[in-house]
């Protein structure tokens, strides 16, 4: 059967002998939001590394079918951004999201502004990055990496630097954000509320294995375990 999208097969990642990421199978249709959502230490930032190509792993990693694991990985048009958004100081806003828009060869202003307008910023292409708020420069950092028209976006915590009433409204405004730009993405959380904003589908990790996956909704009134009724109460 051929699918469009994301394919994880049996994925594992080791360090010393123990498994941080445990057989994870699991299939994203292109386009879909996907959150990953689990305790601290489940192996959530492992996973992620290991779809960028970061990390080592055994199974197998597939985009439409094909695997990408002998792809290099600026050539797997996988994106991921960290936590921070590691913006360049040195850059104003536009020269930050234009950035790999000029290291394809493609830089644009009019996309440059298109993309702002999309993560809410249009206009500050000339601010520095330096003043402006956390969640305005998570937005830049959003916008630089949807620049690279990335066929899958991995975002790890996004939103975990911001403040938590701000998070609330950026968690909604990232949902449509991404859904806007049609952008198959996976965005790790720790926090099942903000995981259903953002997302279509959510994933649960427990000590490295995907241990079930549905809506908030029937992972509440289904929940595997007790230990996922907990991490969800
Ligand atoms: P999460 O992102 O869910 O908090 P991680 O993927 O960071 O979890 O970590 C999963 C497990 O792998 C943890 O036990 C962590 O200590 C371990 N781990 C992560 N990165 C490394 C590393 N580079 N070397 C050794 N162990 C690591
Ligand atoms: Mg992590």
């Amino acid at each position: 059967m051929s699918s469009a999208g994301l394919q994880l097969r049996d994925v594992t990642v080791e360090f010393d002998g123990k498994r941080a990421v445990d057989a994870v199978t699991l299939e994203i249709p292109a386009g879909e939001v996907f959150a990953l959502i689990g305790p601290s230490g489940s192996g959530k930032s492992s996973l992620l590394r290991a779809i960028a190509g970061l990390e080592p792993c055994t199974g197998d990693i597939r985009w439409d079918d094909e695997s990408v694991l002998k792809i290099p990985v600026h050539r797997r048009g996988f994106v991921l951004m960290f936590q921070d958004g590691q913006l360049f100081p040195h850059l104003d806003v536009a020269g930050n999201v234009g950035y790999s828009l000029k290291v394809s060869g493609h830089r644009d202003p009019a996309r440059v502004e298109q993309l702002l307008a999309l993560v809410g910023l249009a206009g500050f292409g000339a601010r520095r990055v330096t003043e402006l708020s956390g969640g305005e420069q998570q937005r830049v950092a959003l916008a630089r990496s949807l620049a690279a028209t990335p066929r899958l976006l991995l975002l790890d915590e996004p939103l975990s630097s911001i403040d938590r009433e701000l998070r609330e409204r950026l968690a909604g405004d990232l949902h449509d954000i991404l859904h806007d730009a049609g952008v198959t993405t996976i965005v790790v959380t720790h926090d099942h509320e903000e995981a259903a904003v953002i997302a279509d589908r959510i994933g649960i990790l427990e000590a490295g294995r995907l241990v079930q996956v549905g809506s908030l909704t029937e992972l509440r009134a289904h929940p595997v375990d007790d230990r996922v009724a907990r991490f969800l109460s």
